[in-house]
């Protein structure tokens, strides 16, 4: 067990790799090893980290020995892999966030969705082009307020999910945020289903969700969705809370055109940066 700046490492020898689950609550993290026996009677803190209140194992049965961490904060994120014999567990702690300026310091990925794919809206305005306008003026807003920002595209050449997902783990971004606007599939009646919606995957985002909910319906008024769970490729990364917006919707004829109008831009981007500084002011200790 090692406690460095921002993340706590947990390191178990193993024999051999085996089978493993991560089971994460709101200020408890447990690892299930299947297949594992243990001989632990001693465990190492470390030098004293006040992010781990308390370390207990057990061994449920012959073969599945469980490790308990409670912690002190919820944690930012996680990661879990094999290294040389051993399994590492490394927990993500909170940054130290300012909450007069939560937003200063912090480094922060937007992905404009599309291309590939993406929706067409009733006068061919490309979903692609809007999620990109709207990135680039959310980033000014963010870097106004000292956050360091990086866009996963940059123009119109097509970039997959997975190297979307990577360059933020890569980066250390503290929030991934993927920026939609929606359609529907043939077949609903888009005239009765259009609306605000924002997906998470993992609880770790669920508080990131709603505040970004809340941000993009004060700022344009659109009817409310609500927010979803959803398994989607940018809501799963779990080393940092990840979210997907859809803000309006491409095939409304005036929120086609409101994506086109430089004010509505500003107004929708303007909901995503409320609710980003929301959530981080709500996590500052
Ligand atoms: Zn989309």
């Amino acid at each position: 067990m090692n406690g460095q700046p921002e993340r706590l490492e947990v390191r178990i020898s193993l024999g051999h790799p085996v089978p493993y689950a991560v089971e994460v609550e709101e200020r408890r993290f447990s690892l299930l090893l299947y297949g594992a026996y243990s001989d632990t009677n001693w465990l190492r803190y470390g030098p004293e980290d006040p992010f781990l209140s308390a370390v207990r194992w057990e061994q449920v049965a012959s073969d599945l020995y469980v490790l308990h961490l409670d912690l002190a904060a919820p944690a930012w994120g996680y990661r879990v892999g094999f290294e040389r014999g051993a399994l590492i567990l490394e927990v993500r702690k909170p940054p130290a966030i300012d909450p007069q300026r939560p937003l200063r310091g912090r480094t922060i990925v937007l992905d404009p969705g599309h291309p590939p794919g993406g929706a067409i809206g009733p006068t061919r305005l490309y979903e692609g082009d809007a999620n990109l306008a709207l990135a680039f003026r959310l980033k000014r807003l963010l870097e106004r307020e000292g956050a360091t920002v990086y866009l996963t595209r940059a123009d119109r050449r097509p970039v997959g999910l997975y190297e979307r997902t990577v360059r933020a783990e890569l980066l250390d971004a503290e929030i991934l945020l993927s920026i939609h606007n929606n359609a529907l599939p043939d077949g609903v009646n888009p005239f009765e289903n259009h609306g605000t919606s924002v997906y998470y995957f993992h609880p770790h985002s669920l508080d990131l969700a709603r505040s970004l909910q809340r941000g993009l319906l004060a700022a344009m008024g659109l009817r409310d969705l609500g927010i979803g769970r959803a398994s989607l490729a940018l809501a799963r990364p779990i080393w940092m809370p990840a979210v997907l917006t859809e803000g309006a919707f491409m095939m409304i004829p005036d929120q086609e055109a409101g994506l086109r109008n430089p004010v509505f831009l500003e107004a929708h981007a303007g909901g995503l940066l409320e609710g980003l500084r929301d959530f981080l002011k709500g996590r500052a200790q």
